[in-house]
């Protein structure tokens, strides 16, 4: 019998419940063997214990070192700093893998497979802002400050090469901007040079890009890109370019891996223009919980769900609206969940 394996569930805001209760019906068809704490963040956090980061929920994830995330909203502007970056914060997760592989041939881009590795606790998005008041306008100026260490830099890179070399991959590409931000994106750049010398040269190929021009040569020619590894608002931007490239961000997983726990979720937000419709694809949060399932080494489980959801699509040809289709969140999951007992 396989052990049970604790972890926390935060179902999220928006449409993070019905796609969240979509992702536990197919890892309950694949009988995975979570123990799920129910936990809340973000604006759910707000509402049900006045706090968008709560205690009992950072304790729980303390105590499991592993959860499956839905989206939390953050206010634009102004309103209370992001739980995700918190998250990241107080769990030291500072990689955030994001792969982005076609699911449906014959689109605009067939055949992409691109990793995005993207650096998740420091640079400029860590929110390190404030204003400065001129006269009677208390937003006169606007000042961020970005932060990036040789030490951060070489975690994430590190991360990625063993990744990349482990997945067979071929190439690492850096993306960077270090012509105009010379010391900030500069040492990200300068370590990777120096941590491939030092010891991956020989197993793997390394070279790099500037960010602007590597967004016009992902739009012209993905399939030039293997693995591509970054600053956090680079890869933060860079993953959902990535994400369109292979039918939008309803497809696009992400692991948040750190030193203190390891947490999945999708790349997308919450959706609030689409939440309690029932329309959401789930397929990113389902892909999500196939990287977890990866993560404790439950492989077999995760190919499952993987050749599930593409049979889905593509034999059945169940898409939701964002797909070209006509399907609900529902319809998709009880295919998903059929394609799975048959395999
Ligand atoms: P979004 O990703 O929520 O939505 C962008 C567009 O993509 C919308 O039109 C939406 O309907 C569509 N979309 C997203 N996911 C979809 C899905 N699964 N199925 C079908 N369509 C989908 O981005 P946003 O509107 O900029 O952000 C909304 C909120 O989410 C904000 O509060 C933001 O801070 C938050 N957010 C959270 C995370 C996270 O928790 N990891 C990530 C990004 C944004």
């Amino acid at each position: 019998m396989t052990a049970r394996i604790p972890a926390t569930l935060i179902a999220g805001d928006g449409i993070g419940p019905e796609i969240m209760a979509a992702t536990l019906t197919v890892l309950e068809a694949l009988q995975a063997p979570f123990d799920w704490d129910a936990q809340v963040a973000g604006l759910g956090g707000v509402n049900t214990a006045g706090d968008p980061l709560p205690q009992a929920t950072l304790d729980s994830i303390r105590k499991t070192r592993l959860a499956l995330k839905g989206p939390l909203e953050t206010p634009s502007g102004g309103g209370y700093r992001s739980s995700n970056v918190r998250l990241r914060e107080a769990f030291k997760l500072y990689a955030n893998m994001r792969p982005a592989k076609t699911l449906i041939p014959g689109g605009r881009f067939d055949k992409i497979d691109l990793m995005v590795f993207r650096e998740n606790v420091e640079g400029l998005y860590m929110g390190y802002e404030h204003y400065i008041p001129i006269d009677d306008d208390p937003h006169a100026v606007a000042i961020a400050t970005g932060v990036n260490t040789r030490q951060g830099a070489r975690h994430i890179l590190d991360y990625a090469f063993q990744t990349a070399i482990s997945m067979g991959r071929k190439k690492v590409t850096v993306v960077h901007k270090a012509n105009i931000m010379k010391a900030l994106t500069g040492i990200f750049l300068e370590t990777a040079y120096q941590l491939h010398k030092e010891k991956y040269a020989g197993q793997i190929g390394l070279d790099d890009v500037i960010v602007d021009a590597c967004c016009m040569k992902l739009v012209i020619n993905p399939w030039q890109f293997d693995t591509l590894v970054t600053t956090n608002l680079f890869g933060d931007i860079l993953s959902d370019l990535a994400a369109g490239l292979v039918g939008g961000l309803g497809m696009a997983p992400g692991a948040n891996i750190g030193q203190d726990a390891a947490i999945f979720e999708a790349v997308h937000g919450s959706a609030p223009d689409i939440a309690g419709k029932g329309i959401a694809n789930p397929i990113a949060l389902m892909l999500a919980g196939g990287l977890m399932l990866d993560h404790v080494r439950l492989h077999d489980k995760a190919q499952r769900l993987r050749q599930a959801i593409s049979e889905t699509l593509n034999a059945d040809g169940v898409r939701t609206g964002d797909l070209g289709g006509k399907a609900s969140t529902k319809d998709f999951t009880d295919a998903v969940v059929a394609r799975i007992r048959h395999s």
